[in-house]
């Protein structure tokens, strides 16, 4: 991991949950959707998630994606939100 990814991720995790808005640190979770067979997904791809929102066996996007479905969001979509709420202000969006 080269250093912009590294300082990038700890800036997602310090952002609370994107799916339930429970309190950061969350986990840095790596979008599905952007991952090539055999490789690990971009670490500028990455959204906050809480332990539940992202490990959870009925909620977690690793599990049954309940959270995914209530909210009816995408990690596409949520990936989106996340580099707004990083970067949207201080390019004035
Ligand atoms: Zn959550
Ligand atoms: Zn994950």
């Amino acid at each position: 991991m080269t250093k912009s990814e590294s300082d990038h991720i700890e800036r997602v995790k310090s952002l609370p949950c994107c799916l339930c808005g429970s309190s950061a640190p969350s986990d840095a979770h790596h979008i599905l959707e952007g991952r090539i067979k055999g490789r690990r997904g971009n670490h500028f791809c990455t959204i906050p998630l809480c332990k539940d929102c992202h490990q959870g066996e009925r909620n977690g996007i690793h599990g049954r994606q309940i959270m995914l479905k209530l909210k009816k969001q995408t990690e596409l979509n949520l990936l989106g939100e996340t580099i707004e709420r990083l970067y949207g202000r201080r390019y004035g969006c």
